[in-house]
């Protein structure tokens, strides 16, 4: 399916609504029926029915037609939040005394997901290094059900070879679920590469402008309305119909915004390359990058975030640079219009720094659609002080 027809055309059913070019916001909790007869079968099979706005709504149906289509799978659930389209599949196919065996490092939440809240039910996880596919195959057991990918890693970029593990996983008979949030599906597309379930935070790129937390996941009819059928209403975690629109509006251009975010970044890593104040730039398309080729292989391009590890001797430095940044800001999340910066001692206290680890003077970078020249020039001036 043509990219510009996902994004300016499908779904969109314009003579329902007055041939408006934007679609409408359906802001109805509820949707009334013309017979019992009608009732009861919307009723019998909610998956097809428009009914109740916790399982379908036609705003968010056509964001949903268009998150699948450029997932390039045959269906979709649209989420509050990219925890939720997350959390919710992973319930969905995991029974008591089930296994998952996880890439090390996932996003926050995902590992308090399977270390906290998943053990509740009796369901363990084995995270291994994801570098290497062995690591996979050794930490299988009688009971794994889950292979649980991030790829890249959203912080330090690992990547897994998703080819080679969707077909390890297909020969056990385990479900393979990878959060494609780093890429987005315009620069991976891991349903196509044989990865069950793609979650995704569509909070950052898909609506790119830092005003709507949202999630979505795609897969399989089958898997997707299984989902649908109980945890998706069962857990109720639902987008509503407005931020379902401003995804649709952030849609319009996230070709744009990519293409950008990716040249932006690739400028900006050149000119850090090599900085005297800088030890190493951590980048995925960077020939330096250790997964380089796999890279190259599985990704259309790398963009918008990337690490640096600054050459300091004290937490005092780290957070002068951070400080001194006029341009970028100091917050979480990315994805959207604004450069950001985070360091990596943000998440411990300064009696912890350690300046043998190269991770505690490690400082996250997103580069949004600013001139990159702008956020050079800024760089610049916070290296310098
Ligand atoms: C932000 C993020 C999430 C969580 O998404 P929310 O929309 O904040 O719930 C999950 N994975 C990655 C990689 C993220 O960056």
């Amino acid at each position: 399916m043509d990219l510009s027809y996902i994004l300016n055309e499908l779904g969109e059913e314009r003579e329902n609504y007055f041939n408006a070019v934007a679609p409408p916001i359906i802001q109805s909790s509820n949707f009334t029926f013309k017979s019992v007869a009608d009732f009861r079968k919307a009723l019998a099979d909610e998956y097809y029915a428009t009914l109740y706005s916790r399982g379908n709504n036609p705003t968010v149906d056509i964001l949903r037609k268009k998150l699948a289509a450029l997932d390039g799978a045959e269906d979709a659930l649209v989420f509050g939040s990219g925890m939720a389209a997350i959390s919710t599949p992973i319930l969905s196919l995991l029974n008591q005394g089930d296994h998952v065996v996880s890439v090390a490092k996932p996003y926050s939440w995902t590992i308090k997901l399977f270390e906290r809240l998943l053990p509740k039910f009796g369901i363990t996880t084995t995270f291994v290094d994801g570098t290497e596919v062995k690591n996979f195959e050794k930490a299988i057991q009688f009971n794994t059900k889950l292979i649980y990918l991030e790829s890249p890693n959203t912080f330090t970029y690992e990547l897994q070879d998703l080819t080679t593990l969707s077909l390890l996983a297909k020969n056990k008979g385990i479900i393979t679920m990878i959060d494609n949030s780093y890429c987005s599906p315009l620069n991976q597309q891991p349903y196509v590469m044989g990865i069950d379930l793609v979650a995704q935070s569509a909070t950052k790129f898909i609506g790119g402008h830092s005003d709507v937390v949202a999630g979505v996941v795609s897969g399989s009819k089958a898997m997707i309305k299984k989902i649908f059928d109980a945890e998706f209403l069962n857990i109720g975690g639902n987008i509503s119909p407005l931020n379902a629109w401003l995804m649709i509006r952030g849609l319009r251009t996230l070709h744009l915004r990519m293409q950008r975010v990716c040249d932006s970044t690739k400028k900006v890593v050149a000119y850090l390359d090599g900085h005297p104040k800088i030890e190493k730039v951590i980048f995925p398309f960077h020939p330096s990058f250790p997964q380089y080729e796999l890279a190259k292989k599985q990704m259309k391009d790398a963009g918008g975030l990337f690490s640096i590890v600054l050459k300091v001797k004290t937490l005092e430095e780290v957070e002068t640079f951070c400080n001194s940044l006029q341009h970028f800001l100091l917050a979480v999340s990315w994805g959207g219009h604004e450069s950001l910066a985070i360091p990596a001692a943000v998440g411990f206290t300064p009696e912890a720094f350690d300046v043998t680890n190269s991770n505690h003077r490690l400082v996250r970078l997103y580069i949004g659609l600013e001139d990159p020249d702008y956020l050079i020039s800024d760089l610049k001036q916070a290296l310098e002080q």
